[in-house]
């Protein structure tokens, strides 16, 4: 009790954030306008501490009316408060954890299976307005496969023997949305009650996560596949090779290109298969590459072939880097260029040889012109007339060079097509006669034509072209008053004879399963040496070197026949016995369908 004649309140003990509210509260009562008064506040203790007090006050009156004292009981009430604080506090949390879970919860009777309670979640999920369109429904009725009761049986056993039951099933929201959901349903005992709590997370997010992750690995396998493929079945070498000079995968065209297989290949070193002679250049390259001056290279070199002959390939090589920049191996394309660096040698070979061919009549010409130019045989006419005859003579060997070489470029080239058409084989060997027979007839020469009545289809002039540089060939090789034949024969498939011992066995063509006509013109001539018998079809090529100054031959006449010969899908070949003549063959297939 306390009491105080200025204030009736010990306004000391009151705790300061109370005391204008414990002012309001109290007012009615100093007032006299009620006789007592109940109010709660917190305390200062002489200790310092805080409590939390109920006051039940009454006041006291003099007759006239003026306040005399106020008496108060007081009752240290915080152990109270704080209990029932906690008590709220712990309500409003599981209320809290209830409504905000992001998982839909249901309470649900375990005897009628009916929901009788759920959480904000649930009624978002299902996209009802509230709860209560869900209260006193079955679960299952949401379900876009409704559980039988058979079904329901073996998940209340299976709930009762493991303690839970777990599933993902598809359902269908008030709004006739479909969403998959992880349902997990836990039998739990609440006040004596068992009752089952059920669990749904929409697991819609994630399955599509699940369906992109799949699609993604799915494209990448693919892309890898198809990378795969075009790496395999690339028509030039390729391979991936660790930095310092392994084979870390290979294709098939690369083992080709080296005679190697992929396991022999695998797990060796480029170096390995280098040639000596290009290793340092390919390497200074490859450090190049690493210390970053450069990402890609590309060079010539050669490859050592398993059976041992070189291959020249034509390199390039890249660097793949991680997102660091660091190096982690080369891809590097191989293209097999042998054939290349054949045909290249073979043209620079035939330059050479072309130049000097026609660099040697040039200079007989310019060399008689000169000294016809000085004038130092003004005074010798006929010595002057025989400068003039070198020169000429020349001219004319300059000519046939130019021409032959010209005709054969022409037909190797494939620039112009052979004008084909219908050819009586009589003829063509009537017209090549015809067109050698003045200059067998100046060297005492007697031509035999055995003409052949079959029709073929061929460019005639080349044919007669043909026919005519044998007989000519013929002429120039043979003695005076001796003879020459000229004869054609068809043959259906059959190889052709090879009675002379001195043919080059290799030389003997493979022929078409068709039949054809065979040329044949023969000699009684010088002959040609068994080892020259395949050689004199290449160009420039003669048995001997003065064939061409004594015989006026360019040493392409050969080559030509043969050009023409095999444009027609044909053989040329010779047998021969020196001292005894030569029969140059060739074949001609009759091609069924125009003849
Ligand atoms: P050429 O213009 O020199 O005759 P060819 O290509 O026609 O050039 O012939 C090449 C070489 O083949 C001749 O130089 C000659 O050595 C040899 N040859 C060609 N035909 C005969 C033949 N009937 N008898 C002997 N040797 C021949």
């Amino acid at each position: 009790p306390t009491s105080s004649s200025q204030s009736p309140i010990p306004w000391q003990f009151v705790y300061d954030e109370d005391l204008d509210r414990v002012t309001v509260e109290i007012t009615p009562l100093i007032n006299g306008l009620v006789s007592s008064k109940s109010v709660q506040n917190r305390n200062y203790t002489k200790d310092g501490r805080v409590i939390i007090c109920q006051w039940y006050s009454s006041a006291v009156f003099d007759t006239a009316g003026n306040l005399i004292s106020v008496l108060s009981f007081a009752q240290d009430i915080t152990d109270r408060q704080q209990a029932e604080w906690e008590l709220r506090q712990q309500k409003e949390l599981r209320e809290t954890i209830f409504n905000e879970s992001t998982d839909a919860i249901f309470l649900v009777d375990p005897q009628t299976l009916l929901i009788f309670d759920c959480n904000r979640r649930a009624v978002e999920l299902f996209e009802v307005e509230s709860k209560t369109e869900l209260i006193g429904k079955e679960g299952r009725t949401f379900q876009r496969h409704p559980f039988t009761s058979k079904e329901i049986d073996e998940i209340t056993q299976q709930m009762q023997q493991k303690g839970f039951w777990s599933a993902e099933l598809e359902y269908i929201s008030r709004q006739r949305n479909s969403f998959w959901a992880n349902i997990a349903a836990k039998p739990v005992k609440i006040a004596n009650q068992w009752i089952n709590l059920i669990r749904l997370t929409d697991i819609s997010e994630q399955q599509a996560a699940l369906r992109e992750r799949k699609r993604m690995e799915a494209a990448l396998r693919e892309s890898e596949e198809r990378f795969r493929r075009a790496f395999d079945d690339a028509a030039i070498g390729m391979a991936l090779v660790a930095l310092d000079g392994r084979f870390l995968q290979v294709n098939i065209a690369l083992c080709e290109i080296t005679g190697y297989s992929e396991a022999e290949l695998l797990g060796n070193f480029f170096q390995d298969i280098t040639h000596p002679d290009d290793l340092e250049k390919d390497l200074e390259y490859i450090r190049q590459v690493l210390a970053g001056k450069c990402r890609t290279y590309q060079m010539e070199k050669r490859y050592i072939h398993k059976s041992g002959h070189l291959v020249w390939g034509l390199l390039s090589v890249s660097v793949v880097k991680d997102q660091q920049g660091n190096c982690l191996y080369f891809v590097t394309q191989i293209q097999d260029i042998s054939e290349r660096h054949k045909i290249d040698r073979i043209k620079d070979e035939f330059i050479s040889i072309v130049s000097h061919e026609l660099r040697t009549p040039l200079t007989a010409i310019r060399g008689s012109l000169g000294i016809l130019e000085s004038g130092v045989l003004d005074n010798r006419p006929e010595k002057a007339q025989y400068m003039l005859q070198v020169a000429v003579k020349n001219s004319d060997r300059l000519v046939r060079l130019v021409n032959d070489i010209l005709d054969l470029e022409r037909l190797e080239s494939g620039k112009v097509k052979l004008v084909m058409g219908k050819c009586q084989v009589e003829d063509l060997m009537q017209q090549a006669i015809e067109s050698v027979q003045a200059i067998a007839h100046q060297a005492q020469i007697k031509l035999e034509l055995t003409p052949l009545v079959a029709e073929i289809w061929a460019s005639s002039d080349t044919i007669i072209q043909a026919l005519t540089n044998l007989l000519s060939n013929a002429i120039k090789f043979s003695p005076a008053h001796s003879t020459i034949w000229l004869s054609a024969e068809r043959k259906n498939s059959e190889p052709p004879s090879q009675e002379n011992p001195n043919v080059n066995l290799q030389a003997i063509p493979e022929l078409p399963p068709t039949s054809y006509i065979v040329f044949q013109v023969r000699d009684q001539g010088r002959g040609i040496p068994a080892e020259k018998l395949e050689t004199i079809f290449g160009r420039f090529q003669q048995v001997d070197l003065s064939d061409s100054r004594q015989k006026g031959g360019t040493g392409l006449g050969l080559a030509i026949c043969k050009s023409i010969v095999q444009q027609h899908g044909g053989k040329i070949w010779v047998e021969s016995a020196l001292g005894q003549g030569s029969t140059f063959y060739f074949t001609l297939p009759i091609k069924s369908k125009e003849v």
